[in-house]
Order: C-alpha cells, then structure tokens, then sequence
C-alpha cells in the first residue's frame, strides 16, 4: 500500500472527511486490502440498515471513503479508473456499531484490558464503531482511540466512556460516588479528559446519579446505566439517556423495594407478567423521554445452561488459561442445569426487548465482553444477530438494531449506520446471505471503514491464543 499517494488523493478530495481518515502507517497496511479512492463493489446484496428488504444485483460506489451511489447494475455510473470488485454471491451490510463494546475481558477471576486483540476482533468481526460503555482503565481507551484515529493500530471508531459510577462499597475498579458533588467533580473531570459519555452501576443512588446525569448533560454529553440500585423507571425520571442489559437490570418489579439498594430482582422478573400494566408503564416511559435501550443478550447467555455452542473459532483466540476458565464456568453451570431460572429469563428478556421496539422504542445492541468470558469482542456481537432474530425480529431489522439504531443512539446517524449516498464507506462485505442462513454473519471477508478495506481473516487471525492475556 502507498501510503503517501493514498493521502495525496485524500488531501485533493472536496470532501470533509479526508480530513478525517487516517492516514496509513507500517503498522496498519498489511491489514489492508482496498486503498483506492475511487471502488465499486457490483453484484451484490444490499441490507441497507434502515430495516427495508434485502435487494439484489446492486453496486456500491465508494468515493473518497464516502458511498457515492447504491444503484441496481442497469444504471450504475462505475467511474473511470474504480477499483471493481465483484461481489456475486455476497451481502453488504453497514459497519455494525456495537452499544456495549468494552475493551477489557473477563472470565470468573480474571480481568484483563485487550488492548493488543479488542480493536483488531470488532474490526474484523465488521463493528466498525463502539461505544466503550464503562472503563476499568479510562487511559488505555483514550489512548487506544487516539492510535486507531491516527492509524497506528487498526481498529473500531471509539466512543469513550468513563469509568463506572457506582456506590460507596462498590466494585473496586469504579468510581465509588457517595454525593452529588463527588458526581459533578468526577463528570467534569472525566468530560475534560474526552470522553463523550458516562455509565452508572448497580450501587449508585439515586441523588449521586441525578448529579452525574445533569453534569454530564450541562457538557452536552450522555448518560448510560447498568442499574439496580435505581430502578428504570426512576433513572428514566432522572433524565438518563440509555438503559443497558434490558430486562435483567430492572428493579421496577421488585415488591417493597429498600430506595438506593440494590435487591435480589431475579423472582420478580420471572414472575412480572410481561403483558401487564407494570411493564407497560415502563416501557411507555422510556419511549416517552426517548431513552434508548441496549440489548446484550449474547453475554448473557453464557449463563443459561449448555449454550451458546462452542465455536471453534473462540476457543482459538483465547489464550490457553482463559479458555480453561472459561469451559470450566461452562461445565459448573451445564451441571446445574435442572435448577436453572436461566431459560426462562432468557426468553422474558428477548420478549421485553421485542415489546420495546413494538411499543416505538429505540433499541441497540453491543457484546459486552465480560461474565464467564465465552463472548469475544466482535464474535459476540455476531452471535447477537443470532439471538435477536430468536426474539423474534426479522433479519433486517435486526440488522437496523445493530446498524442505524446504535447510530441514532450515538447521534452520529447522519453519517453512519446505513447504506446511503454521502454517508461514510463503513461497510461489511459477508459471503453468503444472512437472511437465509444466520450464520452467515460470522462469514466476513472486507470490513471497510472510512471507504478503507481491511482484511478480516487476516486481523481475526492475528489474535490467536491471546484473548484474556492481550
Ligand atoms: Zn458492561
């Protein structure tokens, strides 16, 4: 790849975001496939991420890392001197945008930040922009998106999160907030630092999060929330932007709940009937104030018994004590199987999330690599699609939800999240057809970001036996 020719083209383009893509350096190229500025992708299927049918037979022009055109063969305009690329036989979807995407991994016992293999997987996987949701290492993100953005290391475009809100007597990598002007001090700290959103968990109260959510907002900046200790119904009363897990973090349900504690919530979920009037009000609430909801069904199902199946691929990229771990985890919670409320949560949890989206609520989707560590950056968020179609989406829309939805969530909808003339060329090339055959989407060959393709089996097989240490 020359780099410099590769910038001159950028730098002569009319067009903003040359500004913005980076340029090439050593240590990105061999990942690189198409460096062109000018690319027609022909003969393929469209998912365009707006939730319309798949169409056929189209071809992509990509301009100066923007989509120039989508039209079908008959009328497509391919300029002179386009690098053609023949796309019989396969799907393009937009670059998937991952809500819940952390760069640090864990297993029971082991948290590791994956600085080296967290880019190059969701890269590779074709999430090609992540929110980070909660840091246990603020630094190491910043740092890692500033590489990314000036293209030293390949990977995903970040939005940072700051490290997690909760309780005194929390977690131990958490800002562990006891009043409001703790809440405002470590808002506008971290706000100075970049980043663009914040997230609460499961023991912050309510006067600590209402703190943090106003002075994040007075920033311009968002709010998110692993909850417990604050139910969705009052943290939606506090003027949070974004609920994470769906429904296993919501305490709306609990009987004679203590206020700013954290309850045992698992009976009342199974228990709520998710056709009555509780549930109602929670979800008319949240599409009332327009807070989002984040779907991170794949991390959860690590916790229901003997699924998901074990890919070989998974077992591959984590390193040899991490795959120990986690297979073990596996087994304790397969051996307990006859005793598992698991399964039937599981299912309330996708129906919530479908009534939802029925009821005109936004809904997103990310990984979240962490729990018994079974879901890898960038293939959990694949086997998500999997999951979200069980609850009962259709293909495209569940495309939509892990496309334009996280987009809209990220207010960066203008540019990215779909198949569109002048948005940006992120983009993923997939052989077969997911609409057809779910599976499918784990089958990527070119993931383009910025109108850059990068070769997915070669970034994928990079991090070999290296998830849990790097
Ligand atoms: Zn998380």
């Amino acid at each position: 790849m020359n780099r410099i020719a590769l910038g001159l083209t950028l730098a002569a383009a009319p067009i903003v975001i040359a500004a913005q893509a980076p340029a090439l350096t050593p240590a990105v190229t061999p990942y690189v496939t198409v460096a062109e500025p000018v690319v027609a992708l022909t003969n393929v299927r469209v998912i365009d991420g707006t939730g319309a049918p798949a169409v056929e037979g189209r071809t992509i022009v990509i301009q100066n890392g923007r989509i120039a055109s989508v039209s079908p063969a008959s009328s497509a305009k391919v300029p002179a001197g386009a690098r053609v690329i023949d796309l019989a036989g396969h799907t393009v979807i937009p670059g998937l945008v991952g809500m819940h995407n952390h760069t640090f991994y864990t297993t029971r016992g082991r948290s590791v930040q994956l600085q080296f293999s967290a880019p190059r997987l969701y890269l590779g996987s074709g999430v090609t922009t992540i929110r980070t949701t909660g840091g246990t290492s603020p630094y190491h993100e910043i740092n890692m998106k500033r590489a990314i953005d000036r293209g030293e290391i390949p990977g995903p475009r970040m939005h940072l999160t700051g490290p997690y809100l909760t309780g005194p007597g929390g977690a131990a990598t958490m800002a562990q907030v006891g009043t409001a002007e703790e809440a405002q001090r470590i808002v506008n700290y971290w706000a100075d630092e970049g980043v663009t959103w914040f997230k609460a968990y499961t023991d912050i109260s309510r006067e600590a999060l209402g703190a943090a959510i106003k002075a994040a907002h007075a920033r311009g900046l968002k709010f998110t929330g692993h909850l417990c200790s604050v139910s969705f119904r009052e943290a939606v009363a506090l003027g949070i932007d974004n609920l994470e897990h769906g429904l296993f973090t919501n305490s709306d349900y609990v009987p004679n709940r203590t206020p700013d504690r954290c309850p045992d919530m698992r009976a009342s979920l199974l228990k709520v009937d998710l056709e009555g009037p509780e549930v109602k009000q929670t979800i008319s609430d949240m599409v009332t104030h327009k807070v989002a909801l984040s779907s991170t069904l794949a991390v959860y199902e690590l916790s229901f018994p003997d699924r998901p199946p074990l890919e070989d691929r998974v077992l591959d990229a984590l390193a040899p004590e991490a795959r120990e771990e986690y297979l073990t985890t596996r087994k304790q919670t397969s051996a307990r199987a006859a005793q598992s409320t698991m399964p039937e949560l599981f299912r309330r949890a996708q129906t919530f999330e479908r009534l939802f989206v029925r009821a005109g609520g936004l809904l997103g989707a990310g990984v979240d690599p962490t729990g018994m560590g079974g879901a890898l950056p960038g293939y959990g968020d694949q086997r998500n699609y999997e999951l979200l179609l069980e609850a009962d989406f259709t293909p495209t829309e569940v495309i939509q939800i892990m496309t334009l939805n996280g987009a809209r969530i990220l207010g960066v909808d203008k540019d990215l999240g779909s198949i569109a003339p002048g948005k940006i060329a992120d983009l993923v090339v997939i052989r077969g057809n997911p609409v057809a055959t779910p599976g499918d989407i784990r089958n990527v060959t070119i993931v383009f970001k910025d109108g850059i393709g990068y070769d997915s089996p070669r970034l994928l097989a990079s991090v070999k036996g290296v998830v849990g240490i790097r």
